[in-house]
């Protein structure tokens, strides 16, 4: 290893928001995480809310008695004449 050239990379502790904590090593110094392997839903398999701010909640109240989307027939229709209008490619022959 070359002198001086590299950072200081001391040991660091982890501290989650769910009251677990760990030792690594790191540049940056102690990290403080909301989530972790420990408490992520991934791991646990267990549904949980990680939405601190209700937004869920919002957007459900928000669309709880908006009608459901209208069908997209004409968008539809308007793709499939688009497609047929565009002439076919013909591929590139190799040249000899
Ligand atoms: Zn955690």
């Amino acid at each position: 290893m070359r002198e001086n050239i590299h950072p200081a990379y001391p040991t660091a502790k982890v501290h989650c928001a769910c009251g677990a904590t760990w030792e690594t090593r790191s540049t940056h110094g102690d990290l403080h995480l909301d989530i972790c392997s420990n408490c992520h839903p991934f791991f646990t398999g267990k549904q949980k809310l990680i939405d601190t701010q209700g937004r869920i909640d919002r957007f459900k109240k928000k669309y709880a008695n908006a009608p459901a989307a209208p069908p997209r027939k004409k968008a539809a229709k308007a793709a499939a004449a688009k497609k047929a209008e565009k002439p076919v490619k013909k591929a590139k022959t190799a040249k000899a």
